[in-house]
């Protein structure tokens, strides 16, 4: 039983079910979620707070695992009932043998861009047409939703205008339930712990609203379109992956509004506003450094899970209310990784290599560190000031970079030089940048 040292926050999950506790001791079901608070002297137990009820209470270490990875999988599928183009009666033949609330969603053949919700009912399959109207979906022109999984979600609950509540999902064959998956791995949180704030942010695929979970702060990225928050899964299970102290941590997600996807809360915004709004005359040289390398250690740490970022920008690092940086943005779910729509990629942090030839690595992600240091140094500046996109592709291809933010130490435009070297193996290691840091940050200290 020994060999599990899990600190505090870490997040696990119960093997069986444990439904008569010894006073002091917590009640579970098997596949709950529960978080360690400490570690209990002797062996084998822990002080735990069950995520359902909030009770705190001892479990033993042997009834608990921790949490798992998700999978990127591209057959895992937030709507695994949905199957697209198939016919009426292919989609009677999916619902055999008839079981009440049996169900599954096609497009309408008649009618493109509609969809069609087929319910079992009785020895029937019952087809409701689901119009598409002014961006909402609706079967009765009295209940709207903004995208399917929504409407699945109420009839779920509700049986409203149709002849049952939904009850049973009939996934497309090959297709895993992404819910279920979240579920089992423990992922999936309970939109009951939720409450939800102000908004902080805009994404560009949705609102970022500051919340609270469970008495922690939270920061909530809400996706509403299905087909986004199907590719924002890729990004979620990057995120089960990790955790680092430079790392902005994913506490979960719920399957509710499209998706939520719940995240520690970083009170200080991105380093772009943070260094804006602060500027030269209250951020010293020192704090940027200690930015930079906290950036450098989160990277090193992506690069050593075989991570590529592909986004590496200030405007993806958050700042704690410690004053930490991390990095958030780094499921890859925003670039196509066929390179289909170049126009998307963020044209000025991205590596030459990496915009012709579509060769993302960490060493292009090293280039775009290089900017980020750059952004840094001159306190949130735009990079390639006054230059055209166009111009910044041309310039580079015949040896330009950019000068030095005034008052940069030549120690660290030397080292945002060595990130821009044209050919990836030339440039440094996030490893390497890590030591090169801290030797400045040494140097800074000592005169
Ligand atoms: P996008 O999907 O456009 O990349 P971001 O994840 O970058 O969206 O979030 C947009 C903005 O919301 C950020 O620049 C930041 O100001 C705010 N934000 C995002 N995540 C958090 C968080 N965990 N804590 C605090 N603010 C956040
Ligand atoms: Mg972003």
């Amino acid at each position: 039983m020994s060999g599990k040292h899990w600190p505090p926050g870490t997040q696990c999950v119960t093997k069986h079910d444990h439904t008569k506790p010894k006073p002091q001791e917590l009640a579970f079901h098997k596949g709950d979620v529960v978080t360690i608070i400490e570690a209990v002297e002797g062996k084998g137990w822990y002080r735990a707070r069950h995520n359902e009820t909030g009770q705190e209470g001892l479990m033993a270490a042997s009834a608990l695992r921790q949490r798992g990875a998700i999978r990127a999988d591209p057959k895992l599928s937030l709507m695994p009932w949905f199957h697209g183009k198939i016919s009426g009666a292919e989609a009677v033949q999916e619902l055999q043998p008839p079981e009440d609330g049996l169900f599954l969603v096609r497009e309408s053949v008649r009618h493109p861009g509609d969809y069609v919700l087929c319910v079992s009912f009785g020895k029937e399959v019952i087809h409701y047409r689901v119009v598409h109207e002014e961006n909402t979906l609706s079967i009765d022109s009295q209940q709207h939703f903004s995208n399917l999984i929504d409407m699945i979600e109420h009839y779920m609950k509700e049986q409203g205008a149709i002849c049952t509540k939904l009850v049973k999902p009939k996934p497309k064959s090959g297709m895993k339930s992404a819910e279920e998956e979240l579920a089992k791995a423990g992922w999936l949180l309970n939109l009951q712990h939720l409450t939800l704030g102000d908004r902080i942010g805009q994404g560009e695929f949705g609102d970022v609203l500051q919340g609270e979970y469970m008495g922690q702060k939270v920061a909530v990225k809400n996706i509403k379109c299905d087909v986004t928050a199907q590719a924002f899964l890729t990004e979620t299970a990057a995120m089960t992956k990790v955790r680092h102290k430079n790392l902005v941590c994913l506490l979960g997600v719920i399957l509710h509004n499209g998706l939520y996807i719940v995240m520690e809360f970083m009170s200080k915004g991105n380093l772009v506003n943070f260094l804006r709004t602060r500027g030269r005359a209250l951020v010293p040289t020192q704090q940027l450094l200690l930015f930079a390398l906290d950036v450098a250690q989160g990277m090193d740490y992506l690069e050593s899970k075989k991570l590529v970022h592909r986004d590496l920008a200030a405007r993806n690092i958050l700042i704690s209310e410690e004053n930490v940086a991390k990095v958030s943005d780094f499921g890859l779910a925003r670039v196509d990784p066929k390179g289909a729509d170049a126009t998307l990629l963020p044209i000025k942090w991205t590596a030459p290599e990496a915009l012709k030839h579509n060769k993302f690595s960490s060493k292009s992600d090293v280039w775009s560190y290089g900017i980020l240091l750059w952004e840094t140094f001159s306190f949130g500046r735009a990079p390639y000031p006054k230059l055209s996109l166009k111009e910044v592709t041309e310039l580079l291809e015949q040896g330009y970079r950019m000068e030095p933010p005034e008052g940069c130490p030549p120690a660290v435009y030397a080292l945002m030089k060595s990130c821009w070297a044209l050919e990836p193996g030339k440039r440094p290691s996030f490893k390497k940048l890590t030591e090169k840091l801290q030797k400045e940050l040494k140097h800074l200290g000592d005169v």
